[in-house]
C-alpha cells in the first residue's frame, strides 16, 4: 500500500460502523482505506451490553476482533491516524492525516460518530458509561431496581422517566436548577412515585465511577447508585459540514435510505447520521453504506 494508490473507498473512523462497511467492501473486493483516530465513544464503558455473540464483553475486545476479521480481507488496509482535512470531489478525494499521509480515494465514508459533551459537575465524566449512563437498553438491566437519578429538565423528562421507570421504581428526577416543565408533568411523575429535586448538584461522588453518593448545592447528600442522562453532543468530526454535507436540525448529518449525505460520493453511518445509538444499529447503518456504495460503484463501472 503507498499514498499514491487510488483506493474505491477511504473509511474515515474505524469503530463499529467503519469497521461494519469496511468488512461489506472487502467481501465486495473494493480497496479500502480506514483511518482511525483511536476515540470511540463508549471507550470508558466496562461492559457492552445489547449485542448477540458478544454480550458483556469489554468494548475494546469487540473492536479488536472485529479489526482482525476485517483486516484479513487483502483489500483492506487500516491506519492510524486523525483525518484533518479532505479536499477534492466525486471521484477523486484526498484525504489528509496528522501524521503526513494524504490518501487518494473515489468515495468517502463518515463513520466518525459524535462527541457527548459533559455536564459539568465533579465526577460525571469519570462515571460516564460506568453508572452515569445514556441508555438503558444497554445498561438498564445491571442497574435493575437500583436507587437511580434521572439528569434531565424541560419537557422530555416526564417521557424520559416513564420510560427508565420499566428498570426500577427507585427513581429521582434531578432539575439541576429550577424545573422548566408544566405543572401537569409534575403531577403526573408524583402520581408515579418519582421524586423531583430541584437543587443543583454540586458534585457525585463515586469509587472507580461507581457513583455512591450525590451532593447538592445546599450541602445535602444522597445515596446514588445510577444515574442517567443525555448529553447534549457536537459531531466528533467537523469534515463533512466543511465540504457541505448537511446537518439536520438535531445535528446530525442528514442521510438517505442509502446512508448518502446531501454531498456527491460521500456517505455517512453510525452515530453521527442518528442511526439508534447501540452497537447493533451502527453496525446496521455501516453495512448498509458499505453495500448501497458498492452499487454505487458498480452502477458507475457498468
Ligand atoms: C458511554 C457509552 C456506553 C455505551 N454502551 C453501549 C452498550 O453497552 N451497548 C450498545 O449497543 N451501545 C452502547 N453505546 C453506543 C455505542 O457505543 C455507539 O452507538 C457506537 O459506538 C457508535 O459507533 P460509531 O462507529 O458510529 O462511532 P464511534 O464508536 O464513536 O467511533 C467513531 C470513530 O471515529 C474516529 N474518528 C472521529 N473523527 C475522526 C477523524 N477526523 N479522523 C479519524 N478518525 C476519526 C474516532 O476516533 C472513533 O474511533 C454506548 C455509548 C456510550 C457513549
Amino acid at each position: 500500500m503507498t499514498d499514491q494508490q487510488l483506493f474505491d473507498v477511504a473509511i474515515i473512523g474505524g469503530s463499529y460502523a467503519g469497521l461494519s462497511a469496511a468488512m461489506t467492501l472487502g467481501r465486495a473486493r473494493r480497496n479500502v482505506i480506514i483511518i482511525d483516530s483511536g476515540k470511540p465513544c463508549n471507550r470508558q464503558t466496562p461492559h457492552s451490553h445489547n449485542l448477540i455473540t458478544h454480550d458483556g464483553k469489554t468494548p475494546a475486545e469487540i473492536s479488536a476482533l472485529a479489526r482482525e476479521q476485517v483486516l484479513a480481507y487483502p483489500t483492506v488496509h487500516m491506519r492510524a491516524g486523525l483525518v484533518t482535512h479532505v479536499n477534492g470531489s466525486d471521484g477523486a478525494f484526498t484525504v489528509t492525516t496528522d501524521n503526513g499521509h494524504a490518501l487518494q480515494a473515489k468515495k468517502l465514508i463518515f463513520t466518525t460518530g459524535i462527541r457527548d459533551i459533559m455536564p459539568e459537575i465533579p465526577g460525571f465524566a469519570e462515571s460516564w458509561g460506568i453508572s452515569a449512563i445514556h441508555c438503558p437498553y444497554c445498561h438498564g438491566y445491571e442497574y435493575s431496581d437500583a436507587r437511580t437519578g434521572v439528569l434531565m429538565n424541560g419537557e422530555m423528562a416526564s417521557e424520559y422517566l416513564k420510560m427508565i421507570r420499566n428498570w426500577t421504581a427507585d427513581l429521582t428526577l434531578y432539575t439541576n436548577g429550577p424545573a422548566t416543565f408544566e405543572e401537569a408533568a409534575r403531577e403526573k411523575m408524583l402520581a408515579f412515585g418519582a421524586e423531583i429535586v430541584e437543587q443543583p448538584i454540586a458534585s457525585l461522588n463515586h469509587e472507580s465511577g461507581y457513583l455512591e453518593t450525590l451532593r447538592l448545592a445546599d450541602g445535602t447528600t444522597r445515596e446514588i447508585t445510577a444515574l442517567y442522562h443525555r448529553p447534549a453532543f457536537v459531531q466528533h468530526c467537523l469534515i463533512p459540514e466543511e465540504l457541505g454535507c448537511e446537518l439536520n436540525a438535531q445535528g446530525f448529518i442528514k442521510v438517505d435510505e442509502a446512508q448518502k449525505t446531501t454531498v456527491a460520493g460521500i456517505y455517512a453511518a453510525g452515530d453521527n447520521s442518528g442511526a439508534f445509538r447501540g452497537l447493533t444499529g451502527a453496525m446496521a447503518a455501516g453495512t448498509t453504506a458499505g453495500a448501497r456504495l458498492n452499487h454505487e460503484l458498480i452502477n458507475e463501472e457498468y
